[in-house]
């Protein structure tokens, strides 16, 4: 394949930005250099490449654009990187050539080598591979968290025969390329745990983007076999797949596979332990033929590399710094590199292009070749037809009533979590409270009797009470992101959250979090970037939960007569704009950037199924009682025993609290608070409602009137904080002291169990980052409007 300048005739380039909806455009090039260009070419927008703009956004941007059969969405700004000229023009230097395959031997190797058989699967994200992996483990699996890395993979097992496996389910990725960090971590994990088999997994609608990620798949060297998913679709569809010359033309098995009803799952099972079985006596493995000039380049190389794959090894002559640091720590590493700077140049003169072009219209090239010569598309179709269920999308992301609907779902959502939630609460609640009362007459008077019951068990409730809400709310999430919604939702509200530096998708775990923070930072698995996942996670607690309503119900009703619904709502705003504030701070500072992360596939709605959605709720339970509760529970009972002691016999419980740890912590810090208006009273209730901040009103209400199951409701306490007043006669509350004390409620420290949700999900640096961060700015911003108001 070269290119012949002289017989492209002059064409007039344009923006892919610009153009009209409906229009049908082909891609010239992409502009600029770096991880985003990189992104878009291996997404398909790679020379000929035929795009068609489907619709904007309601709010205009971004605009989803159909290429290769898939629906992607590209905001303006992206989008202009795209250089495209009229849909029909004749400019195409570029052939699908097939070139065939090389043949590479593999040695013989011993896939119990290290006592376990493993096979991962890796594909595209949304072609299946949950689904396979549910269908084979059943609800066996286990949730694996790597070093560091908040990517997703789960392990699993199964038999087959006598053997033993175990099957990884890796994050979906489009792409080795090492940018982003789900392709970081399935590049790590295939280097650093040798599988025994690849378990490909394609989406059988969409071979010629999915094979894109076989074609570096199949230069691993590792056996491997594909798995065309989605088969049903293919069938209905009418296309035509001559399975066993594809398999022939790329040198892998290829076996068709209904994942989420379970049709093939064992042909692909017995495929994969024979490609196994197989290499236990050494085999040939098949690579894309890039053509002579590459291939000589990739041996001369490779007989330089002796430890290296061919993977690799094409990445070092791409100039790939990852693949570069491989060659850390041998011999030859500078002549290696000397050899492969004059091998890019070679390459880049003979084609003309840039060498990470070259090699994507080459695979490109390779896959289309290869489909051309097996695939035929159903002849009653009409080019460039949408997917199906497109009308509803149609719907969903109309222009005026998209945010309507959307909002609908979210309310449904929220109301079912904490409505019918909140029945198994009461349960769970009243079950906590009649097991501690039972215990409690079963035992002697005394302080083990106190730590069971306040302590433990009343830790061990606040642990569980969340539960039935998790469990609810995950079952949606799992519903919203198996249909495809979750996609259109992030596209939709994307222009919004990209004001903050943050990608759409962040947008349903804030709404979560308006419900309860831990559950909204753990849904934020659903970003693939893990910085807007941090940048989230580090916001999502200052929209107020629902456990701040009792502490504003109380005050709002002793010092505010009129406009009460407004004063509250201003707290939920004033929140929501230091949560923005924040992200913009940090998405400009520590959290920088990075421009890989705005592409996004908007997958064909498909029927969720019931299976899916109760694993994956059943699993986050789990790592919520199975992380999260030891922590709760440890924290729960410290924050009881500083009230607990010192004890001194025939003390009220109003004086018990006083002159507890809690109380004296609470005195100590009066100078830190008094400049918001607070006193010592504040003081330790802000400091009891670290552990969870409903705790804030129960401990008032036992500071000020000695009842500790005081409510929002109860107007003894209402009425006790009216007249309370400091030693000079003065009045300790007033509508400024409460706004403050509302706001510093609001802002600071998020309760143990969302702390304990962000060092699972960001790590313990970010959480100690958290703790500070959020009370300091609730003192900062207490401060101001104490001060402030005060002056008035
Ligand atoms: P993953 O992102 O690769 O893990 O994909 P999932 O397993 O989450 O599946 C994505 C969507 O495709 C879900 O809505 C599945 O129900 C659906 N799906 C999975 N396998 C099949 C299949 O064989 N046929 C059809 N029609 N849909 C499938
Ligand atoms: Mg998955």
């Amino acid at each position: 394949m070269t290119t012949d300048q002289d017989n492209i005739k002059p064409m007039a380039t344009r923006l892919l930005d610009n153009e009209p909806v409906g229009q049908t455009v082909q891609v010239v090039r992409v502009i600029g250099d770096g991880a985003f260009r990189q992104r878009l070419l291996e997404m398909g927008f790679v020379r000929g490449a035929k795009v068609t703009v489907l619709k904007n956004a309601p709010l205009l941007d971004p605009v989803e654009y159909m290429i290769m059969g898939a629906h992607i969405s590209l905001r303006h700004s992206e989008a202009a990187q795209v250089e495209v000229t009229d849909g029909d023009a004749d400019f195409c230097d570029v052939e699908d050539v097939y070139n065939g395959i090389v043949e590479t031997e593999v040695a013989a190797v011993d896939p119990m080598a290290d006592n376990v058989m493993r096979v991962v699967l890796i594909g595209n994200p949304n072609c299946g591979k949950t689904s396979l992996f549910n269908q084979v483990t059943g609800a066996k699996e286990k949730v694996g968290n790597y070093g560091g890395v908040t990517v997703d993979s789960k392990e699993g097992w199964f038999s087959m025969g006598e053997r033993k496996i175990q099957l990884v389910d890796l994050p979906g990725t489009y792409s080795l390329t090492e940018y982003s960090p789900e392709e970081m971590y399935v590049r790590t994990y295939i280097r650093d745990n040798h599988p025994d088999a690849i378990l490909n997994i394609v989406d059988a609608g969409n071979l010629e983007r999915n094979l894109y990620l076989t074609t570096q798949l199949m230069d691993m060297n590792i056996p491997m076999v594909i798995a065309l998913n989605m088969w049903d679709e293919m069938e209905k569809s009418g296309d035509q797949l001559d399975i066993e010359m594809l398999s022939r033309l790329l040198g892998a098995r290829m076996i068709p596979l209904t994942a989420y009803n379970g049709r093939g799952v064992k042909d692909v099972l017995q495929a994969t332990l024979d490609v196994i079985e197989e290499s236990e006596h050494g085999t040939k493995h098949h690579n894309v033929n890039y053509g002579t000039l590459i291939e000589d380049c990739l041996k001369e190389l490779s007989a330089l590399c002796p430890t290296l794959d061919r993977y690799t090894v094409l990445k070092i002559i791409e100039n790939d710094q990852h693949a570069i640091e491989l060659l850390h720590g041998q011999e030859n590493a500078e002549q290696v590199k000397a050899l492969a700077t004059g091998m890019r140049e070679r390459i880049e003169r003979d084609y003309n292009n840039d060498i990470v072009s070259i090699i994507t219209d080459l695979k490109y090239g390779f896959v289309r070749g290869a489909l051309t010569e097996t695939l035929t598309p159903n002849p009653e179709r009409v080019v460039g037809e949408t997917k199906p269920g497109y009308s509803l999308d149609r719907l969903m992301t109309n222009r005026w009533l998209a945010l309507p609907i959307l909002l609908i779902l979210m309310w449904l959502m929220f109301e079912a979590t904490f409505t019918l939630g909140a029945y198994p609460q009461e349960w769970i609640e009243n079950g906590i409270g009649w097991f501690g009362e039972w215990i409690g007459k079963a035992m002697p008077d005394g302080i083990l009797r106190d730590l069971i019951v306040d302590g433990v068990i009343g830790g061990v409730g606040g642990v569980l009470v969340f539960l039935p809400q998790i469990l609810i709310l995950f079952f949606f999430i799992s519903l919203l992101e198996d249909s495809g919604y979750m996609a259109r939702a992030a596209f939709i509200v994307d222009r919004i959250m990209h004001r903050v530096g943050l990608h759409g998708k962040s947008f349903i775990p804030y709404l979560i979090g308006f419900g309860c923070g831990v559950p909204a930072i753990m849904a934020t698995r659903t970003l693939e970037n893990r910085r807007d996942r941090i940048v989230t996670i580090l916001t999502v607690p200052f929209m107020s939960c629902s456990a701040r309503l009792p502490a504003y119900l109380l005050l709002v009703a002793a010092f505010f007569t009129a406009k009460q619904g407004l004063i509250l709502m201003s707290i939920y705003l004033i929140g929501i704009l230091v949560a923005a504030i924040t992200a913009i701070i940090l998405s400009k500072t520590i959290l920088k950037h990075d421009k890989t992360q705005f592409v996004m596939e908007l997958p064909p709605y498909r029927k969720p199924t019931a299976r899916n959605a109760v694993i994956h709720m059943w699993s986050k339970g789990k790592q919520y009682l199975q992380k999260m509760a030891t922590i709760i529970l440890a924290a729960s009972i410290i924050v009881w025993a500083l009230g607990y002691f010192p004890r001194h016999e025939g003390q009220t419980a109003q004086e018990q609290i006083e002159n507890s740890f809690m109380g004296q912590m609470g005195k100590a810090i009066e100078p830190v608070v008094a400049p918001l208006g607070f006193n010592w009273q504040m003081g330790v209730s802000v400091l009891t409602g670290a552990a969870a901040k409903e705790i804030v009103v129960s401990t008032m209400g036992v500071l000020y009137t000695g009842e500790a199951d005081a409510t929002e409701e109860s107007t003894s306490l209402k009425e006790k904080l009216q007249t309370a007043t400091k030693p000079n006669g003065e009045h300790v509350f007033d509508p400024v002291v409460a706004y403050s004390f509302m706001l510093f409620i609001l802002l600071y420290f998020p309760c143990i169990a969302a702390l304990a949700a962000i060092r699972r999900e960001a790590g313990t640096k970010w959480m100690i980052f958290e703790i500070f961060y959020t009370t300091g700015v609730a003192w900062l911003v207490s401060f101001v409007f104490y001060q402030v108001a005060r002056m008035l």
